[in-house]
């Protein structure tokens, strides 16, 4: 069982391709098989070793480790050109001279008839003086690969069931070579490529999405013309936005960096793509790792219709997985975000030093951790703790109102410096109440307002203990008198 991921590195990793990723790794993993790379990248114009980069980076990111170095495409043309030469030599492939306008020209009638654009086949039979008389006028020559029209390509998807193309729907005789000088074979293009490196590597599987269908029909009769043995197919849906159109840059994210960059987790993303498009078994929760995914996979529970994205799901997932983490993990996350923000819990809040840093910033951890959706929830939540806040309008309502001034004073009063524990602050907070003779309520509400400068966020009393160690507690409860 060998299956291959075959990205062309013309753009950073596509969330079609992760999933396609997803679905071959999965597969290979129940099946105790092999998981392998390609890296399609002879389109010379369009590749780039950066974007090689980013798709390895990505696919390691997200844990879809692979079994063997990356095959590089362009590093195999030789092959490619030896099994064109081949189906040259067998009468399946041909030379055509029809220029490119005079294709333009078939194809402008075409649309003009209303009938669907294909090569007309008007080299397929050309006569040894035809092809002498156009190499005389310099003209240079494609190479095609014969598609007879009554030709039948049935295929059993392991997703789609039993498929059947008709050769008189894949558009005449196909383009397997760019045009070159009619001595030499030109660039060798997809389906050919793809057909010679699977059959080379082995592939048994070949699993990517249902835009490839059409060229699947075309690589059967490349593999059957060779003399190689055809792959199983599973052809995977394709991921709808929300109007139930495919995915597009549109949509806002696509790139798996992007889906990063917004603080969405490696579980959390990996998980929701096996969900675009697979239903996990009875009784099996929506969470799950990979690994758990890995031991009940199966193409049977691969949907044929296309997976909406849906992103409320995807933030579900996302925060669960931040509610699993430990503070330890959280931390490792989210300091180096919090480090382009200039924030160093080493320093603290305004600058003056936390006497433990560590503990310090694990103890704010713990306290957000419950309400993120996204690592980037973890930089807003955490400003007040690294910059003081302005107050807002409800804030400075609660301070103004009545009882607020002297409980705040109160409680000022007998404010100690330095670390608090948790006992101490509930001490101090009821002899402030029964000194300024106020409720308890309008105490935590003026506090909440002083510290945090807002009536809303995370729990009082760890958000003061927090700001206390380092004085930035008491310069704002002063600001706010
Ligand atoms: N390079 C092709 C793509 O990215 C590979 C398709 C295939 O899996 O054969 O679409």
């Amino acid at each position: 069982m060998r299956v291959r991921l075959a990205p062309s590195p013309t753009g950073t990793l596509h969330i079609g391709t992760a999933r396609t990723a997803v679905f071959n790794w999965l597969f290979a993993r129940r099946q105790g098989g092999q998981f392998l790379l390609r890296i399609e990248d002879t389109d010379k114009e369009r590749s780039k070793p950066e974007y090689t980069a980013n798709i390895l980076e990505g696919l390691q990111w997200l844990g879809l480790n692979w079994d063997a170095d990356p095959v590089i495409q362009s590093e195999r043309i030789a092959e490619h050109r030896a099994a064109i030469q081949q189906l040259l030599d067998s009468g399946r492939a041909y030379r055509c001279y029809a220029s490119e306008a005079e294709l333009t020209e078939m194809r402008e009638r075409q649309a003009a008839e209303n009938r669907a654009p294909r090569y007309d086949n008007r080299h397929r039979d050309l006569t040894a003086e035809q092809e002498q008389a156009y190499i005389a006028e310099g003209r240079e020559a494609t190479i095609r690969f014969r598609i007879n029209d009554d030709a039948v390509i049935t295929w059993s998807d392991l997703v789609r069931g039993e498929m059947r193309w008709a050769g008189s729907d894949l558009g005449g005789d196909m383009v397997i070579a760019r045009r070159a000088p009619a001595d030499q074979i030109g660039d060798p293009l997809y389906n050919l490529v793809v057909v010679v490196d699977d059959a080379a590597m082995a592939i048994s599987h070949v699993i990517r999405g249902e835009d490839h269908i059409a060229n699947t029909a075309k690589q059967l009769l490349l593999y059957e013309a060779l003399g190689a043995a055809a792959p199983v197919f599973a052809h995977t849906p394709l991921i709808l936005n929300k109007e139930g159109r495919k995915l597009s840059k549109r949509d806002g994210v696509t790139s798996v960096n992007d889906f990063r960059a917004q603080g969405y987790t490696a579980e959390a993303l990996a998980n929701y793509m096996t969900l675009l498009g697979w239903s996990p078994p009875e009784g099996m929760d929506e969470r799950f790792s990979l690994a758990e995914a890995a031991s009940v996979f199966d193409f049977d529970r691969v949907n044929k219709a296309g997976a909406r994205f849906d992103w409320d799901k995807l933030n579900w997932l996302n925060s669960q997985v931040l509610h699993e983490r430990s503070p330890e993990q959280l931390l490792a996350e989210l300091q180096p975000l919090w480090a382009v923000q200039g924030w160093d819990p080493a320093t603290g809040p305004s600058g003056v030093s936390a006497a433990t840093p560590t503990n310090w910033a694990l103890e704010l951890c713990a306290l957000l951790g419950p309400s993120l959706t996204t690592l980037a929830d973890g930089i807003e939540q955490a400003r007040p703790f690294f910059e003081r806040p302005e107050l807002n309008e409800a804030a400075l309502q609660q301070l103004a109102s009545e009882g607020a001034r002297p409980a705040l004073a109160a409680l000022l009063e007998r404010l100690p410096e330095g670390a608090l524990t948790a006992e101490a602050a509930q001490g101090l907070l009821g002899e402030a109440v029964a000194a300024a003779g106020v409720k308890k309520g309008v105490l935590m509400k003026s506090l909440r307002a002083a510290l945090l400068g807002s009536l809303q966020g995370p729990d009082l009393l760890t958000t003061w203990l927090l700001l206390q160690p380092s004085g930035e507690a008491r310069a704002r409860i002063s600001r706010s008198l």
